[in-house]
């Protein structure tokens, strides 16, 4: 339902003809079809404007780049790196969001990569480790992290949650001192039935499941290029 949304908040934002460059209204139709800025002149072809919107498009829906490469009739390469660039925003501006996370977060941490059978476990160092917040009701951050020690832990909740939040954790003792921040609760795998309704962190770890199943035909993630990709499904997730 908010998808249609956002594709109306596009068609909008053609219909308000704003510059690409400078974001001035002042835009006109030239006979050419270019859209011309009267405030700093430049200029782009409509045509070009609405292939480039298309690929943004195409991104937010999650369709493989050769996809859209061969329904345009371009090479792999350029939606390639229209692609990442895109990525690079999301990390960056997830990563500068100052708004915090707050009310009833899950904590909770997964192995990405690495099609080895039988590495399950913290100590499996060659995956890259992705550290998860989730809001109920609201947002994801993610984060690639280099170890799972709780200094490591605390620290990126302090900087990325409100303190006088509701924690929901598993039982690994890295997050034994959650408590300084707000009320922690944990939950125990193995009694799930016998716990309270709403002490769980299924919002979470069903994220972790749609993120492996979106992110599975995908060879490059990596330490690093994970963050990339998780921004993208943090997209998704907020706006399917
Ligand atoms: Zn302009």
């Amino acid at each position: 339902m908010r998808q249609i949304n956002y594709q109306k908040r596009l068609t909008g934002f053609l219909a308000g003809r704003k510059c690409v460059f400078c974001g001035s209204r002042k835009v006109c139709i030239t006979k050419r079809r270019y859209a011309k800025c009267l405030k700093c002149l430049k200029q782009k072809s409509l045509r070009r404007l609405r292939f480039e919107i298309e690929v943004i498009i195409a991104f937010v829906h999650q369709r493989p780049v050769y996809q859209v490469a061969v329904e345009y009739g371009i090479s792999y390469q350029p939606i390639h790196n229209i692609f990442r660039t895109i990525r690079e925003i999301l990390f960056h501006q997830t990563e500068l969001e100052g708004k915090k996370l707050s009310g009833q977060i899950e904590i909770d941490e997964v192995y990405f990569g690495g099609r080895k059978k039988g590495n399950i476990g913290r100590r499996t160092w060659s995956k890259s480790v992705v550290f998860g917040l989730l809001e109920r009701d609201g947002r994801v951050y993610t984060r690639v992290v280099d170890n799972l020690t709780a200094p490591n832990l605390m620290e990126i909740i302090k900087k990325k949650t409100r303190k006088g939040s509701v924690y929901f954790t598993d039982q690994f003792r890295s997050y034994n001192s959650l408590h300084q921040f707000g009320k922690h609760l944990t939950v125990n795998h193995s009694k799930t039935f016998s716990t309270k309704r709403h002490n769980h962190i299924n919002g979470i770890e069903g994220f972790w499941s749609y993120a492996k199943h979106k992110l599975f035909y995908t060879s490059e993630v990596e330490i690093g290029g994970n963050s990339l990709y998780t921004g993208r499904l943090r997209l998704n997730r907020t706006i399917t």
